[in-house]
């Protein structure tokens, strides 16, 4: 059984596909061209909205690791992942990236897992002077604001 993200349903091949994915993930996918994935909604996989407790939880770790570019589907499936104590699957990098931060085990459909788990902090590239994810002017001197990231551990990519 596994959390399913876009990506898995697009890519994936029919063994990742059971367990469960939310509604989010299911109005990106309407949104794309893959319908492969509906024989086995409602069968194989079932829907289901996470709790917001774990949605928080999510959030609060982006702010964390200053992670700005998840989608409100990554979001969802991260926290639903947690809440069903189940791996997520996932090619997005940057969703890989959030998942096994929070000890959830990540498989990917063939694309690759990442290596490194990272950090970004958010840096004026003109004076270096730090500021909140997502900003993109420096206040002081007006430069971009950009994420650096930095490497907090590497994946043990024996599973
Ligand atoms: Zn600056």
């Amino acid at each position: 059984m596994y959390v399913l993200d876009a990506s898995a349903f697009i890519n994936g091949n029919a063994s990742l596909l059971k367990g469960y994915t939310t509604p989010e993930v299911l109005s990106e996918l309407k949104s794309t061209e893959a319908n492969a994935y509906t024989w086995v909604i409602g069968e194989r996989v079932k829907v289901e909205e996470p709790l917001p407790y774990f949605i928080k939880k999510v959030r609060r770790t982006l702010r964390e690791i200053g992670e700005t570019r998840l989608s409100a589907a990554d979001v969802s499936v991260l926290a639903l992942a947690l809440q069903k104590r189940l791996p997520l699957v996932t090619d997005d990098y940057h969703l890989q990236n959030v998942a096994l931060y929070l000890g959830i085990p990540v498989y990917d459909t063939g694309f690759g897992l990442i290596k490194r788990i990272v950090k970004y902090v958010w840096k004026c590239e003109a004076c270096g002077r730090e500021y909140p994810p997502g900003t993109r002017v420096c206040k002081v001197c007006g430069g971009r604001v950009k994420p650096y990231s930095f490497v907090i551990s590497v994946v043990d990519d024996t599973h």
